[in-house]
C-alpha cells in the first residue's frame, strides 16, 4: 500500500516537472520564423521617418462625441498633407472618404480571387485636457523631434499607424512591388468616440460580399519594463478585445425624515447590492492569460514554469495569485468597477431613489446580456433595479494563436528584432477592429512601436512622445508585412 502510494508521488511530481520542462512557445513559432520568404533587410532614413510623423502632428485632428464641433478643416489639411508626402500611394490607391472624414484606399492585387487584408489606424486624437498644455514639455500640437523622440498628441496614438502604413506603401510602390492579394487600408476620424468611420467601412465591405483573411489595427505595442522581473521586450499581439458596459442599479424608497427611518433606506439597498457585486467577481478564465505565460516560456523561471503549466492542479492557487495584480486580473475575467453613487440630496432626508452606476469590461465569450443575467443572479434582490447606462459594446471574437496570421506577424516582428519576445495578449480598451468581426476571419492588434511606463503614460495623457529609433522599426514592420501580404 505504501508502495503504491509512493509511485503515485513519484508520477505526479513527473507529470508537473515535465508539463514544467515543456511549457514554452508552440513549436510552429520556430518554423514560421525560418521561412525563406522573409525580405532582405531594409533600411529606413529614420530621422526622415521622424520628421514625417511630427509633421502629421502639426494637424489638430482632434475627434468630439458631438460632430458640429470637430475642426473638419484640421483632418481636410490632413489628407492634403498625406497626399503630397505619399504621392504613389494617392494616385495609385484610389483614395476614397467614407462616411465624413474616413479615409479608405485600396491596392488591388494581382489575384483578384484571393481573399483581401486590412490595415487600420485612425487619423483623430483625443483633446489636450484644458488647463495641461503648460505641463507638456513640447506643446501638444508643435510636433518636435528633440531628445530622440517624436513629441506630441497623436504621435503613439494613432498617427504613428496612419503614418508608418503609408510610409511602408510608398517605398513599396517605389520598388514597383505589386501585391498578390488586394490589400485595403482605412484610417478613420473618429475611432476615440465610437468608430462611426470604421463601422461605415466594414458595412461597405460586407455589401460588397468581402471576406477578410486577415486584420491588423492598433491596441498592442512592444512593451519595456512592463512585467516586474522582465528585462526582455516583450510584442504584445491582441487576439481579441473586451466589451464594455455600465450598468445602472437603483432603488426606490419612501423618502421622508431621517428622524423615523425604515431598517433600511433606499441608499442602504443600494449598498448592499454593491457590496454583494464587489464580493462576487465574474468566473476566472485562465486560458488566454496561461497562453500568454506559456509564450513567454523561456523567460520564467522553473518555478513559475511549474504552477503555470499544471493548471489541472494548481489552477485555484494561479488564480488567486493572479486575481491580485489588476493588470492580469483584467486579462482573465469581467472586471467590476463601481464608479458612480448616489442617494439623498440632504443629510437629513431619505432618499426616494437612490442608485450606483458599474462599470463591467467584458470577457470575450461573454456579452452584454449575459453580464445583466449575472448581475441581477448576484444582487438577488427585487428592490434593485439593472438597466444599460449609456454605450455599450460587446467583446470581440478571439482570432487564434495558431492562424497563419498570428505568424507571419510574429516571425516579421522577430525579423525586425530578434530580441523581441511575442506574445498574444487580450486588449483591455476598445480598437476599431471590433466593427471587423462580421468580416474579419483573423484580426489583430499591434503597432510596432516601443513604450515603456512613461510612454504608456503619455497615451490619452501629458507627453505623448514615440523613440525615433522605435517608430522606424514600427515603419519596418508595416513594410515587411505588405511584402508577405501573400502569406497572411
Ligand atoms: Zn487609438
Amino acid at each position: 500500500m505504501k508502495k503504491i502510494f509512493l509511485l503515485a508521488v513519484v508520477a505526479v511530481l513527473a507529470v508537473i516537472v515535465v508539463r514544467a520542462l515543456q511549457f514554452a512557445p508552440p513549436e510552429t513559432m520556430a518554423s514560421a520564423k525560418a521561412a525563406p520568404s522573409t525580405p532582405a533587410a531594409s533600411t529606413w532614413n529614420a530621422d526622415e521617418l521622424a520628421e514625417g510623423l511630427a509633421s502629421a502632428v502639426r494637424f489638430p485632428t482632434v475627434s468630439n462625441a458631438d460632430f458640429s464641433l470637430v475642426n473638419r478643416q484640421a483632418f481636410a489639411d490632413f489628407q492634403q498633407f498625406l497626399a503630397q508626402r505619399f504621392p504613389l500611394v494617392f494616385s495609385q490607391l484610389k483614395p476614397q472618404r467614407i462616411k465624413d472624414d474616413t479615409l479608405l484606399l485600396t491596392w488591388e492585387g494581382s489575384d483578384a480571387s484571393a481573399q483581401p487584408i486590412i490595415l487600420l489606424s485612425h487619423q483623430d486624437v483625443v483633446p489636450v485636457i484644458p488647463g495641461t498644455e503648460a505641463e507638456w514639455t513640447y506643446p501638444p500640437f508643435a510636433g518636435v523631434v528633440a531628445d530622440g523622440y517624436i513629441w506630441g498628441r497623436g504621435t503613439a496614438d494613432d498617427k504613428a499607424g496612419v503614418m508608418g502604413i503609408l510610409e511602408a506603401a510608398e517605398r513599396a510602390l517605389q520598388e514597383g512591388y505589386m501585391p498578390p492579394r488586394k490589400i485595403y487600408f482605412a484610417f478613420g476620424h473618429d475611432e476615440e468616440v465610437g468608430g462611426a468611420g470604421a463601422i461605415a467601412v466594414a458595412e461597405l465591405l460586407e455589401a460588397r460580399g468581402e471576406r477578410l483573411a486577415f486584420l491588423l489595427d492598433e491596441g498592442g505595442i512592444i512593451a519595456k519594463d512592463m512585467i516586474p522581473g522582465l528585462n526582455a521586450r516583450v510584442a504584445l499581439i491582441g487576439p481579441g478585445e473586451k466589451g464594455y458596459v455600465s450598468l445602472e442599479l437603483s432603488a426606490r424608497g419612501d423618502g421622508g425624515h431621517s428622524s423615523m427611518p425604515p431598517r433600511h433606506s433606499a441608499a442602504g439597498v443600494i449598498a448592499r447590492a454593491v457590496k454583494r457585486l464587489e464580493d462576487h467577481p465574474f468566473p476566472a478564465d485562465l486560458g488566454l492569460t496561461v497562453e500568454f505565460f506559456q509564450f513567454l516560456g523561456n523567460e520564467l523561471s522553473f518555478f513559475q514554469k511549474v504552477l503555470l503549466a499544471n493548471e489541472w492542479l494548481f489552477g485555484p492557487l494561479i488564480e488567486k495569485i493572479m486575481s491580485q495584480i489588476p493588470a492580469l486580473n483584467a486579462g482573465m475575467r469581467t472586471t467590476t468597477a463601481v464608479t458612480m453613487l448616489q442617494g439623498s440630496v440632504k443629510d437629513n432626508v431619505l432618499p426616494i431613489t437612490a442608485s450606483a452606476v458599474v462599470n463591467f469590461r467584458i470577457l470575450p465569450g461573454e456579452t452584454i446580456a449575459t453580464v445583466i443575467d449575472q448581475v441581477k443572479a448576484i444582487i438577488d434582490d427585487e428592490q434593485v433595479s439593472v438597466a444599460e447606462y449609456g454605450f455599450g459594446s460587446n467583446p470581440s471574437q478571439l482570432s487564434s494563436t495558431d492562424s497563419v496570421g498570428f505568424k507571419v506577424l510574429a516571425d516579421v516582428i522577430q525579423d525586425v528584432d530578434p530580441a523581441v519576445i511575442v506574445t498574444p495578449r487580450l486588449v483591455v480598451a476598445a480598437t476599431d477592429a471590433r466593427h471587423f468581426d462580421k468580416v474579419s476571419d483573423a484580426s489583430f492588434r499591434f503597432m510596432g512601436v516601443e513604450l515603456g511606463p512613461r510612454e504608456l503614460k503619455g497615451i490619452h495623457g501629458t507627453d505623448e512622445r514615440v523613440s525615433v529609433a522605435s517608430y522606424a522599426q514600427a515603419v519596418d514592420i508595416y513594410y515587411r508585412l505588405i511584402l508577405r501580404a501573400g502569406e497572411l
